[in-house]
C-alpha cells in the first residue's frame, strides 16, 4: 500500500472527504498506526460546527480518540510513554494532549500538566497540507514522529484489549480524573452518592469511572431516554431523571433529591459542558457535597457568565460556610501566637456600653469610620 486514505474536512460546517496521500517514510523513531477504531467526540463536533474559539489550520483530519496497530516504526521508537516495549502489531492509543514535559507548567504544577504552556495536539491544529499529513485518526492510518513533536506520548494497550475497547481509554480518563479531582480535595469517598449532570459518552463513563472508583448510588440526569437514559442503567445507573420528563430545573433538583433521599449527593459531576447545570447542580449536593465541572472543550465566553471557565482552568473553586467547633482552638492559638505581630488595637474601636455608646459604635461601624468596632462594658478587667 504506497497511498494512504485520509479523511479531510476543508473548514466548519464542511462534509468530510476521503483523500490519498503518499504513505511517508517512517525515520527512526516514528511510526505508522493503521486505525482499527477512532470515537467522534463532542470536541470534534464543535468544532465542526465552528464553535473553537481559536484559528485552525483547515484543512484537517480530525479524530483524536484514536486506537491502532503499529504497522511500521523506526528501530530508535523502543518503547511507549510508560517504559512498554513497542515492536509491529504493539496495540496502542494516543491521547489528544501531550503536555510538552518542560515548561513552567509542567515542571513546576505536574497535577496540572494539562495546562501545558505548549502543548501537542494531534488530531486538531495539524493542517492536512503540511506534510506528512496523517494527524488524525480518522484515517486508514496515523503517522506519529518524535523527532519532529517530541512530546508525542504513545500508550501500549494490552494485547487482549480490542481497539473499540481501546478507543475508548482517552474518554474514559477524562472522567477517571474528575473524581481523581473530588478525591484531591477530600470530596468523594467509598460508598459516596454520586449524581451526573449528561448522558452523552462522557456521562456514560463517568458511570464506569464512579462505579470502578467505589460510588455507592449513582444518578443520571440526561434525555432522551432511548438510546441514552436506557444505556445508563445498563452500564448500572441506580436512576436516571430525564430532562425531557422534568423540564424545570427545579423540579429536576426535587426529583434529584426524591431519589437521593437525605439531604442531597455527596457528589454531583457535570458533564453535560451546559453553563446551566453548575447552579442546578449545586442544589443537588448535600451541604459539604463537592460540586466536579469537568470537560474539555471551552466556548470563548465572557468572565461573569461562563461557568465552564472552572473546567477550563482546572480550578479548585470551595464554598466556606462558617467554621466547625474543632476550628475555634486554631482560631484561639492562631491569635494568641500572632498577637504581638499585628497591630490589633488598631483595628479595634472602643464604645462604652450605653445606648449612646452603643449606637454609636454601630454607627460607627455602617460609616466605615472604624474598623471593627467593639462594646467595652468593663474596661480594664483582663
Ligand atoms: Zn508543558
Amino acid at each position: 500500500m504506497s497511498e494512504i486514505r485520509v479523511s479531510v474536512f476543508e473548514g466548519a460546517g464542511t462534509s468530510p472527504q476521503i483523500r490519498t496521500v503518499t504513505r511517508p517514510k517512517v525515520p527512526d523513531k516514528a511510526a505508522l498506526i493503521k486505525v482499527g477504531a477512532c470515537g467522534i467526540c463532542g470536541t470534534d463536533l464543535h468544532i465542526l460546527k465552528g464553535h473553537w474559539p481559536k484559528p485552525l489550520p483547515w484543512p484537517l483530519t480530525l479524530g483524536h480518540e484514536v486506537a491502532g496497530v503499529i504497522v511500521e516504526k523506526g528501530p530508535a521508537l523502543e518503547e511507549d510513554f510508560m517504559g512498554n516495549p513497542l515492536t509491529v502489531g504493539s496495540k496502542v492509543m494516543l491521547p489528544p494532549l501531550m503536555p510538552c514535559g518542560r515548561c513552567y507548567y509542567c515542571v513546576h504544577y505536574p497535577k496540572s500538566a494539562n495546562k501545558c504552556l505548549n502543548p501537542t495536539y494531534y488530531g486538531r491544529y495539524l493542517s492536512f497540507d503540511k506534510p506528512p499529513h496523517l494527524w488524525g485518526g480518522w484515517a486508514e492510518m496515523e503517522y506519529v514522529d518524535l523527532e519532529m513533536l517530541p512530546a508525542t506520548k504513545i500508550y501500549r494497550l494490552p494485547d487482549d484489549m480490542s481497539l473499540m475497547l481501546g478507543s475508548l481509554s482517552e474518554p474514559l480518563t477524562s472522567s477517571l480524573r474528575a473524581f481523581k479531582r473530588a478525591v484531591s480535595v477530600g470530596g468523594f469517598q467509598v460508598g459516596d452518592t454520586v449524581v451526573i449532570q449528561g448522558s452523552g459518552p462522557i456521562g456514560v463513563l463517568a458511570i464506569v469511572a464512579a462505579k470502578e472508583m467505589g460510588a455507592g448510588r449513582v444518578v443520571v440526569i440526561g434525555a432522551p431516554e432511548k438510546p441514552r437514559l436506557e444505556l445508563c442503567r445498563q452500564f448500572g445507573a441506580d436512576a436516571t431523571i430525564s430532562i425531557d420528563e422534568f423540564t424545570a430545573a427545579e423540579s429536576r433538583v426535587e426529583a434529584v433529591r426524591d431519589v437521593v433521599r437525605g439531604f442531597g449527593a455527596d457528589v454531583v459531576m457535570d458533564c453535560s459542558g451546559h453553563p446551566s447545570a453548575g447552579p442546578e447542580g449545586m442544589e443537588m449536593l448535600r451541604d459539604g457535597g463537592t460540586y466536579v465541572e469537568m470537560g474539555q472543550f471551552t466556548d470563548a465566553g465572557s468572565i461573569d457568565t461562563n461557568w465552564h471557565r472552572i473546567c477550563v482552568k482546572d480550578i479548585n473553586v470551595l464554598g466556606s460556610w462558617a467554621f466547625t467547633a474543632n476550628d475555634i482552638p486554631l482560631g484561639i492559638g492562631m491569635l494568641h501566637r500572632a498577637a504581638d505581630r499585628y497591630p490589633f488595637d488598631k483595628l479595634q474601636t472602643k464604645f462604652p456600653f450605653s445606648e449612646a455608646g452603643i449606637t454609636e459604635a454601630i454607627e460607627s461601624a455602617m460609616d466605615m469610620r472604624v474598623v471593627k468596632a467593639t462594646i467595652v462594658p468593663h474596661e480594664g478587667i483582663g
